[in-house]
């Protein structure tokens, strides 16, 4: 056994690649070098291709899920699903045919120039084949709830360090109105980003 010290889990020996020569082991498993690979492509090795969609979001999900492969609790998004309890409950072969079966979709995004991302349809829900469906990343960074396919106005909240409100918008899109960033604020209501221009973002009403 060794310990990853990447996703610090104890693993086979099998499960690290070789260093060229005779150099032993990578520190890392196989599962973070890919994903440090999927989530480190510039963008020109990235055509929109379905396989490279596969086994990018594969990765990603290992990643951000209790039971993934490789739980990446360093990363500030990944730990937010990983906090939340966000499980893993479907094979890479149960994944890889589903992207088969939604391949006209996803290529309808890459046509209308989108880049296709994986949603869960009921965010409390867990990566099961029935609860996924094809978003634009666009799309996807910009709902900040949705509930059963449809969109959600959600009330923000801006607090500074002490908790007191400094701004309120009804929604993070009329926040952007009013020069914020949309997808920033999201994210941080989201847990994927701790501040925001030295602000907390929340939905109102979620517990802090
Ligand atoms: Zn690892």
């Amino acid at each position: 056994m060794r310990k990853c010290t990447m996703c610090h889990t104890k693993k086979a020996l099998s499960e690290f690649w070789k260093l060229s020569g005779d150099r032993g082991l990578r520190s890392w498993c196989i599962g973070c070098c890919k994903l440090w690979k999927a989530q480190h492509k510039s963008p020109s090795d990235t055509p929109g291709t379905l396989s490279r969609f596969k086994t990018a979001t594969w990765a990603r999900i290992n990643g951000r899920t209790v039971n993934g492969s490789c739980p990446q609790t360093r990363s500030l998004s990944a730990a937010a699903y990983i906090r939340k309890g966000v499980r893993l409950e479907m094979t890479k072969a149960d994944f890889f045919s589903w992207c088969d079966r939604n391949a006209a979709a996803f290529y309808e995004l890459v046509t209308r120039g989108e880049t296709p991302s994986i949603d869960r349809r009921e965010s409390r829900g867990h990566y099961a084949v029935d609860n996924l469906r094809l978003l634009s990343w666009r799309e996807n960074g910009r709902l900040g709830g949705v509930a059963n396919g449809r969109r959600l106005r959600k009330p923000i909240v801006a607090t500074d360090g002490p908790g007191a409100i400094i701004h309120r918008f009804p929604s993070a899109k009329e926040a952007q109105r009013n020069g914020f960033n949309q997808g920033a604020i999201c994210n941080c209501a989201r847990g994927g980003k701790h501040s925001y221009k030295g602000l907390f973002w929340k939905f109102e009403g979620n517990a802090p």
